[in-house]
């Protein structure tokens, strides 16, 4: 055990002592310099130190650095919700902040369920989302999550859900099947995953827009969450979308779903939205679903003690000026196209690499033991971790995930640099 009192994630050995940060760099207590090319989690969207965000971190401290929300609201909690719903898809009418990634799930799926209490139909009362998927750790986002070594020692105590393949084009797109017949053949096994449910037992169906940790930056074919929409239209089932990670600019528009012209009934962002400058997460809601809850109970069952915390507010506030004002998702575009093409000039020659993937500014690139028969290494031999010491060796930040367990899907490095990257970083 390393001379530490604090809980890391792995028990055997000390991470490197973070004392600075600026731009795409983190700096470590030795002096040793690290290139942030996956934002952390793909989390620090506009790198490091960013002075405005400090600022407006700094000026709402001095005024005011928390109030409980059961006792009141405050300004720079609405001035943030009334810009992302006038920004937000379609219906989106309201938003609820929380303090991350999995909060912001777990809040979604809560209010899922209450909706349709509200409505009279207790007796929904069941997910479902998507194999090679990553929703957060908190036992609800776990339990509707599919990674399946992240689930393994909790799922004798997670709610029951059902999981129904996610659109994997590389690994999955059958020969002489089309991208919309694909996307379709994934719809159809929706449908018959939500009639084998029972049409009338199922809250929710649970997907990121684009896969990320988990499975990689797996982009949705065309076609495919227009069809998924259509089913859970037709079966009265809502669609949440999480977009924890791809969201909030990060493939290009702000919001992932917009590329694909559907709104969700809920949407949940978080990481981008603050940047990493504090820990903050939202679900933006459609109006129906508040609308249901305002005009029922008049109360959302739920709550933590920082929801809305102002400091938080303030960070994610200046974020996304700071993004509008400079034209970062324009950047995005034109530096992701410029990424894209280095990363095919770069490996596209290599033999490990099955497959280059990405939208924006966040990409993967599937390793693979053999090209031809897409093979993935054995995932004992946990290649990612090695990827990952050997990068931080050479001063490098990029973030690799391992195969499944059962062999099924490979190892990747998943690729997220700040949209203020510059092209030489
Ligand atoms: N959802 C997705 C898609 C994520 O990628 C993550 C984190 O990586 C989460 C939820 C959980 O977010 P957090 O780690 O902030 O709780």
């Amino acid at each position: 055990m390393p001379n530490t009192q604090v809980i890391h994630r792995h028990l055997h050995h000390l991470p490197p002592t973070a004392v600075a940060g600026q731009g795409m760099w983190i700096t470590d207590s030795e002096g040793r310099r690290y290139l942030d090319a996956s934002g952390g989690a793909a989390v620090s969207c506009l790198g490091h130190g960013h002075p405005d965000v400090i600022a407006a971190m700094h000026a709402q401290i001095d005024k005011l650095a928390y109030a409980h929300t059961g006792f009141f609201t405050t300004d720079v909690a609405e001035e943030l919700a009334a810009r992302l719903v006038a920004t937000a898809p379609a219906g989106t009418s309201h938003v609820y902040f929380v303090s991350g990634g999995s909060e912001a799930v777990e809040a979604a799926l809560k209010m899922a369920r209450q909706y349709f209490l509200e409505k009279g139909e207790p007796q929904r009362t069941h997910f479902i989302a998507r194999r090679q998927s990553y929703h957060g750790n908190t036992l609800g986002a776990l339990a509707v999550g599919g990674n399946a070594w992240r689930r393994e020692p909790f799922a004798p105590i997670l709610i029951d859900a059902t999981h129904v393949s996610p659109c994997y084009p590389y690994r999955e797109q059958r020969e002489g099947e089309t991208p919309q017949q694909y996307g379709q053949r994934l719809a159809n096994e929706l449908e018959a995953a939500i009639e084998r449910v029972g049409r009338d037992k199922v809250i929710a169906f649970v997907a990121e827009t684009v896969g990320g940790a988990t499975a990689g930056v797996i982009t949705p074919v065309p076609g495919y969450f227009k069809a998924v929409r259509e089913v859970c239209d037709r079966h009265g089932v809502l669609l949440i979308l999480d977009e924890v990670m791809c969201g909030m600019g990060r493939t290009g528009t702000l919001h992932a779903c917009e590329q694909e012209g559907i709104a969700p009934d809920l949407l949940v962002v978080a990481k981008g939205l603050g940047g990493g400058y504090q820990p903050i997460g939202a679900v933006l809601a459609q109006q129906r679903i508040v609308d249901a809850m305002t005009r029922g109970s008049g109360f959302f069952q739920h709550g933590h003690t920082y929801l809305g915390h102002p400091v938080a507010c303030a960070a994610a506030l200046a974020v996304q000026k700071v993004i509008e004002r400079d034209g970062l998702l324009a950047r995005v575009r034109e530096l992701g196209a410029k990424f894209e093409a280095m990363l095919h000039e770069a490996f596209d020659s290599r033999v490990h690499v099955g497959d280059i993937r990405g939208r924006g500014l966040f990409w993967a690139v599937e390793l693979v033991e053999d090209r031809a028969s897409k093979r993935p290494f054995d995932p004992a031999r946990k290649l990612h971790a090695k990827v990952k010491s050997r990068a931080m060796a050479e001063g490098l930040m990029v973030y690799p995930m391992g195969g499944t367990v059962d062999g099924r899907y490979g190892d990747h490095v998943l690729l997220a640099p700040p949209f203020v990257a510059g092209e030489t970083e």
